[in-house]
Order: structure tokens, then C-alpha cells, then sequence
């Protein structure tokens, strides 16, 4: 399934190109009046100038987002650029090789919002078409008598359309390459941004009770059991709501966790939001170090103050810890302990660590 930003993105700038394709093409036509007009030669002169309002209209089709008659367009005018000036000049030339020039075209065609099997359908035809017109137009003009005609002509004449066909190629294939790495490299950055979301918590930053949950599960099901952890929950956070309202709440929630999170890039502590307003704290050492750590965390919950709205905000917070992880047979019952200690820092009076 292909990302539909990641088409969207493309279509935006591969339109770009394409129009900048079609200026080289009509660019590629003046060439082609200048010689006709230097060597003589009418056809060339006339139809350059039928090519380029071809180019013209094809340009509009591109521009209205109608690349089945862009494409027909510049089918139909390879055709006529074959047969008008391949059989009426020369024979050898270099013409049917602006059919390859399709061929990048029609892969672009892939990546349009069309239907699957349109698109299936269209490049298979297309690289048939393109690939066939080329033989056919070469087999045939092959066999067609040569005409008169000068060193100088067939020289300038190759050589320019050569060039022309290769430049259009390369310029094609080239942005594709480019363009198709650097949306990979955007999808990429866009699963990593999904991937952090889905284990983070929106309001908070901090990781989700389901990463958690994950997390701690491996800890605990590991021969090293060298943890414990630790459950906390805002003092009388139901009145702070009822008094300053919802908004603040969630305020004092994100700053609260900021205050949370700093330990635990220095000490690889884990916490998350475990639910409204309780945080579980996952600490790789004894209980009694993880009591001095969150002792401090409590200390600077207690002094932080929150200008809101002309008035200050202030919290507390209460916390329970665990036995080491060794003690427990199961995680949910090292979880329940800290939660029991918890209540129990509450009955005490709150705005405590109780191990
Ligand atoms: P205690 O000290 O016993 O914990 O008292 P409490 O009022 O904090 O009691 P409890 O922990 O049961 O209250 C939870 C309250 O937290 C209920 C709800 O109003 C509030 N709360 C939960 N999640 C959010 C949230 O995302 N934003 C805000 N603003 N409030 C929340
Ligand atoms: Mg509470
Ligand atoms: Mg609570």
C-alpha cells in the first residue's frame, strides 16, 4: 500500500517536472525550426511550429491534473514527429528515440491516484507502445530509399536529438531517483513520529501505561531483578479541578511530569502516566536509593509554583514504593504494593514517599 502523503508529495513535484519536460520539449522544437530554416529543409520548420502548440495544449492537460491526455498528446505528437520527419528528411535521423522518453512518463503514470488495475493496464500498454513505436518506426524507415541528404544535416540532426532524448531521460530518471529517496526518508521520519506516539502520552510526553506495562513485563520476566517500582498520585487534585478548573489541571499535570522526567534521562528511570493523575516510576535500584531520588522529586513538586491567570498554582504529591522486584512473584502484586503504600502516604497525611 503506498502512503497516500507520500503521493501526494510526489504528484506536487513531479508536476514540476513534467512541465519543465514539456518546456524542454518545446525548447527542443525551436531547435529544430533554426536548422530547418539553416539547412533548407521546410518540413522541419513547419512542423516544429505544429509541435509546439502541441506542446502547448499538452502543458494545459498536465497543468489540469489530466495526465491520460498529457500522455495521448505526446504520443500522438512522437508519432507525427516520427512519420513527418523521419520519412520526409531522412531515414536515420534519431527521431523514434523520443519514444523512450516515455517510458519515465508512463512509470510516473504508476504513481498517479488512479485505479490499480488502470494503472497496470496503462504502463503495461505503455511500455509495449513505447518500446514497439520505437522498433516499428526504426525497422521501417529503415527500409524506406534514403533520401538526399548532406553530412552536415544527418550529423546536426543525431547528435541534437541524441542529446535532447538523452537529456530528457536522464533529467527524468535522475528526479525520480532523487525524489523517491528523499520520500523515503520522510515516511521513515513519519512511522518513527507514529511509532513515539503510540507509546506516549498525549498531554504528558511521558511514555503510556501501555509501554509501561510492556516494559516493566520484560524487567520483571528478566534473571535480573534489580528493580522496584514506585506509585504516585497528585494530593486532593478533584478539589484543585473544582477551584481553578479543568484547564489548570491540566497544566499542573504537564508541569508536574516535567518535573518527573528529568530523572530519568540522568538515571535511567522510567516513568509514565499510569492514569488521571497517578505516575508509575520504574527505578534499576534498591527501593531505599529510589525513596532518596523521589524524596527530591517531591521536594521540588512542593516548591514549584505556577503563575496562571493571576493566581499561583501549587501542588503536592504522595508516593508509594515497592520491595524489590526479587520479593514478588508476580508484577501485578509489586505494582498493588506500591499502590497500598501509596494510600497509606495519603492516610498519613499526604505529600509523602512511603516505602
Ligand atoms: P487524593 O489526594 O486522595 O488523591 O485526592 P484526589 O482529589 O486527588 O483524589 P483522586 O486521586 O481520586 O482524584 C483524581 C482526580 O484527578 C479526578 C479528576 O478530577 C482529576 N483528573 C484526572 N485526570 C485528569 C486530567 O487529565 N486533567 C485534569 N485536569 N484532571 C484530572
Ligand atoms: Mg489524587
Ligand atoms: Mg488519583
Amino acid at each position: 500500500m503506498i502512503n497516500p502523503l507520500f503521493l501526494s508529495h510526489l504528484k506536487e513535484n513531479i508536476d514540476s517536472q513534467i512541465k519543465i519536460l514539456i518546456f524542454f520539449g518545446g525548447f527542443t522544437h525551436i531547435g529544430f525550426f533554426i536548422f530547418g530554416i539553416f539547412f533548407g529543409i521546410w518540413q522541419v520548420s513547419v512542423y516544429s511550429g505544429i509541435a509546439a502548440i502541441v506542446f502547448f495544449f499538452a502543458g494545459v492537460f498536465i497543468h489540469i491534473s489530466n495526465f491520460v491526455v498529457f500522455y495521448v498528446l505526446t504520443f500522438i505528437e512522437i508519432i507525427i514527429n516520427v512519420v513527418w520527419l523521419e520519412f520526409s528528411v531522412n531515414t536515420s535521423l534519431g527521431f523514434p528515440l523520443y519514444f523512450f522518453v516515455l517510458i519515465p512518463v508512463s512509470i510516473y503514470i504508476l504513481f498517479t491516484e488512479h485505479s490499480r488495475w488502470f494503472r497496470i493496464i496503462f504502463l503495461g500498454c505503455s511500455f509495449f507502445a513505447n518500446i514497439f513505436g520505437y522498433l516499428f518506426f526504426q525497422i521501417l524507415s529503415s527500409l524506406m530509399p534514403a533520401t538526399d541528404i548532406s553530412l552536415s544535416v544527418l550529423l546536426t540532426f543525431s547528435v541534437y536529438n541524441t542529446v535532447c532524448v538523452g537529456f530528457m531521460i536522464g533529467f527524468l530518471s535522475l528526479y525520480f531517483m532523487l525524489h523517491m529517496q528523499s520520500q523515503f526518508s520522510i515516511i521513515e521520519e513519519e512511522n518513527s513520529v507514529l511509532s513515539e506516539m503510540s507509546f506516549r502520552d498525549e498531554l504528558t510526553g511521558l511514555y503510556n501505561r501501555r509501554f509501561m506495562k510492556d516494559f516493566l513485563e520484560k524487567a520483571f520476566a528478566s534473571s535480573d531483578k534489580e528493580f522496584c517500582v514506585a506509585m504516585s498520585d497528585l494530593d486532593f487534585f478533584k478539589q484543585f479541578n473544582d477551584r481553578f478548573g479543568h484547564e489548570a489541571g491540566d497544566l499542573i499535570l504537564k508541569t508536574t511530569a516535567s518535573l518527573l522526567s528529568p530523572y530519568s534521562e540522568e538515571t535511567k528511570i522510567s516513568v509514565c502516566r499510569w492514569g488521571g493523575e497517578e505516575f508509575l516510576f520504574y527505578f534499576p535500584m534498591p527501593p531505599q536509593k529510589a525513596e532518596l531520588v523521589l524524596n527530591q522529586i517531591r521536594e521540588n513538586i512542593e516548591k514549584s509554583v505556577l503563575a496562571y491567570k493571576d493566581k499561583l498554582l501549587q501542588v503536592t504529591m504522595t508516593f508509594g514504593i515497592s520491595d524489590s522486584a526479587k520479593n514478588y512473584d508476580l508484577l501485578s502484586q509489586m505494582i498493588d504494593d506500591a499502590d497500598s503504600r501509596l494510600y497509606r502516604g495519603k492516610n498519613e497525611g499526604r505529600n509523602r514517599v512511603v516505602l
